[in-house]
């Protein structure tokens, strides 16, 4: 099949995208995302197994319930030896890899997290991504020394003072995580990023300029979700609110977030795009689905342990806290069935990264 040939998008068509509220041309936006996705990055959709291995956190980030402050929270942090039992089931289900994400927490420590990449590398074919924030130069090196594969780490909003004001940087350091992804893709990882799509305060143009920042970036891994108001953060306070001008918020809905991804997939064709547990937070009956005939070809079953992951709590009401690595497993098996995809084999690199 021949991809048709569209000029290529500039911020006025994806403002105009984003703001399209007609059926019919939501469609042909939906038809196009789907046909750039089955042609750049095929059929398969591929499972990566996550493992939330700290909720420990030092940030005080404004959107989300693992910040510091947040002292009613539980927190945990797991073992080595409870974090290869993951990896175990994750072979066991077949994964190609596991995604290891935690709070910004100093006590895992550079050593420690090598020797367990080191681990995972020796006792599974699995590759290994890493999504633990901001942490220095040295630590990344010796972490993709040991065979990490992949770093996640979402910029968030392309607008800087946006930025700024929900993510204040921690004394004594310098919050750039643009500057982060640039060293990731020297050191050699696969590098993803991605947004919160409805953040108060982000306009139709900081949102078109995010999606504008993915091509800039050549991002490998794109992963976007809706802003879900957590109650103990700040965020959530309306003296601290700060919305765009009328006319300009951008609404953080399901609606919203299958035109991120389908844009996403039609300016970063070759890139890995999950369609994410946020997502299906808004719609737990088909949001998955609906991502995955938008753009996506990833999913992300939680292999955390259940008495683990629902103090993993990010915001609430969160997609798949109650069930088991098995229930998550068949759940993902089955909706993925459900619309005529098969599920991936190997390590599902992504395109763009071998290409590179
Ligand atoms: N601490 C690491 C970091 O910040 O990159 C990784 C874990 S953090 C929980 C992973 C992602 O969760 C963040 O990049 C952010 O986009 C998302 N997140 C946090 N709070 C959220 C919220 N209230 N609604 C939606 N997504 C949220
Ligand atoms: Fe910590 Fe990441 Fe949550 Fe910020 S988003 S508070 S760094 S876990």
């Amino acid at each position: 099949m021949e991809l048709p040939h569209y000029p290529p998008l500039q911020r006025s068509d994806i403002v105009a995208w984003l703001r399209e509220t007609s059926e019919a041309r939501l469609e042909e936006l939906w038809r196009r995302a789907d046909l750039v996705r089955q042609q750049s990055v095929g059929g398969e959709v591929h499972l990566r197994g996550l493992i939330e291995i700290s909720n420990h956190c030092i940030r005080l980030c404004g959107y989300c319930g693992l910040r510091v402050d947040h002292r009613e929270l539980p927190r945990y942090r797991m073992t080595a030896d409870e974090i290869m039992a993951c990896v175990q089931e994750g072979v066991a289900f077949g994964y190609g890899s596991v995604v290891l994400q935690a709070g910004e927490d100093p006590r895992i420590l550079a050593d420690w997290m090598a020797d367990v990449v080191r681990r995972i590398k020796a006792d599974s074919p699995m590759a290994v991504t890493l999504s633990l924030g901001e942490r220095d130069y040295d630590e990344l090196a010796l972490w993709r020394a040991a065979g990490a594969d992949r770093y996640l780490l979402r910029f968030e909003t392309s607008n800087r003072e946006l930025f700024e004001r929900i993510h204040p940087p921690h004394p004594g350091r310098v919050s750039d995580r643009i500057a982060i992804l640039g060293t990731l893709r020297r050191l050699g990882y696969e590098v993803g990023s991605g947004v919160m799509i409805g953040i108060p305060g982000q306009s139709f143009d900081d949102l078109a300029g995010d999606l504008e920042l993915f091509r800039a970036l050549n991002l490998d891994m794109i992963g976007v979700g809706p802003f879900l108001m957590h109650p103990e953060t700040p965020l959530a306070d309306p003296q601290q609110q700060s919305v765009a001008a009328p006319g300009e918020q951008v609404p953080a809905s399901e609606l919203m977030t299958y035109k991120v991804i389908a844009l996403a997939r039609l300016l970063c064709p070759r890139a890995n795009i999950p369609s994410t547990t946020a997502l299906a937070t808004l719609n737990k009956n088909s949001g998955r689905e609906l991502g995955l005939v938008r753009g996506a070809n990833i999913v992300m079953p939680n292999l955390t342990p259940p008495k683990y992951r629902v103090h993993y709590e990010i915001y609430p009401n969160k997609a798949c806290i109650q069930e088991s690595a098995g229930l998550c497993h068949q759940c993902m098996e089955v909706r993925i069935k459900s619309i005529g995809r098969t599920r991936g084999s190997g390590r599902g690199d992504s395109p763009n990264y071998v290409a590179r």
